[in-house]
């Protein structure tokens, strides 16, 4: 197991690197490289995928996606 820390509400949690949900993260905008900061989609540029990580996404957070709920870093609320 390792440690880490959820993309989406910045909770630590251990996973299992085999198992865990990741989501491509863009390091200079904190968003997928496909959204823009407005929540719309829009081409991934090569150098927005060369600068992005995979970050992993908690158990909860996953759920949270799929039920089609909000989910992703948030300053608060
Ligand atoms: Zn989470």
């Amino acid at each position: 197991m390792e440690r880490g820390r959820c993309y989406a509400c910045r909770r630590e949690f251990d996973y299992d690197p085999a198992d865990v949900t990741m989501f491509l993260v863009d390091r200079a905008t904190g968003l997928p490289p496909g959204i823009t900061v407005a929540g719309t989609l829009r081409p991934a540029t090569p150098e927005a995928v060369a600068r992005s990580v995979d970050l992993p996404v908690c158990p909860d957070c996953v759920d949270k996606a799929e039920r089609g709920l909000p989910f992703g870093p948030t300053t608060g609320g």
